[in-house]
């Protein structure tokens, strides 16, 4: 029987992507970001997480499915579990109590192509974290480096699989104004232009060098945002409180 190892559910949430949805936390990540809200879903396994067959979940979604837009599975890295994740969909798609709600991916985009030519034929979309756009920066923000991130966020927006990329600002971090143009030009040649969120860094949860990082206020939310919007994106802003709880 295939099992999810799961970190959290929440069966209610507003901050997991759009409308009302049931957000699935898998345990297990590939990357080691010291600015990471929830450090206790990146090793492997923990005591606290917990082997969770697809059947179950899809009954818990089932009994909560009236009030829901749809479902996000996110991390952690969902697509650790890629394979467990497809066929948690293709239930979910398969039962009439669950079929109607949207299938969300939220990743951090460091998976190869073949895992995405999978679940795209089974999710409707995915939310891709894109921490940094120079490599160096990246591996300071994240422990590893971009080139799969960048890969995924072409090959999703290729699918018409990408529902929005989304910025963390980390003032002083990956917010000088040469990365702002550079990532604005860089999104900008995706196609299609998938539409961007601008999402402060907060200290919420945060470990190691990310204590002594400055929090992202609404006005550099506002300066990086319209250095986006210069190369023509759809950028939002994504409130601060949001971001607290956000992976
Ligand atoms: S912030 Fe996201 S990508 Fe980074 S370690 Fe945490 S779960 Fe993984």
């Amino acid at each position: 029987m295939t099992s999810l190892r799961v970190a959290d559910v929440v069966r209610s949430s507003y901050v997991d992507g759009p409308g009302h949805r049931y957000a699935l936390f898998l345990q297990g990540c590939t990357f080691n970001c010291p600015g990471c809200h929830n450090p206790h879903t990146i090793a492997p396994r923990s005591p606290d997480a917990r082997d969770v067959p697809v059947a179950e979940i899809v009954a818990d979604v089932a009994e909560v499915a009236p009030f829901l837009t749809g479902i996000t599975v996110s991390g952690g890295e969902a697509t650790l579990q890629w394979e467990a994740v497809h066929a948690l969909f293709e239930a979910l798609a398969l039962d009439p109590a669950t079929s109607r709600l949207t299938r969300l991916v939220d990743t951090n985009g460091d998976a190869e192509a073949g895992v995405w030519s999978v679940l795209a034929t089974s999710m409707h979309g995915a939310m891709v974290d894109l921490k940094a756009l120079d490599p160096h920066v990246h591996r300071v923000l994240t422990g590893r480096t971009n080139d799969r991130v960048l890969r995924s966020i072409r090959d999703l927006a290729a699918r018409r699989r990408l529902d929005e990329v989304r910025l963390l600002v980390v003032p002083g971090v990956n917010d000088t104004a040469d990365q702002i143009d550079a990532t604005g030009r860089w999104l900008a040649s995706i196609d299609p232009v998938p539409p961007v969120v601008a999402q402060g860094f907060r200290h919420h949860g945060t470990r190691l060098r990310a204590r002594a990082w400055a929090e992202a206020t609404t006005r550099d939310l506002e300066r990086v945002a319209d250095g986006l919007a210069a190369y023509g994106l759809d950028v939002r802003r994504r409130s601060l409180p949001e971001v607290a709880v956000a992976v």
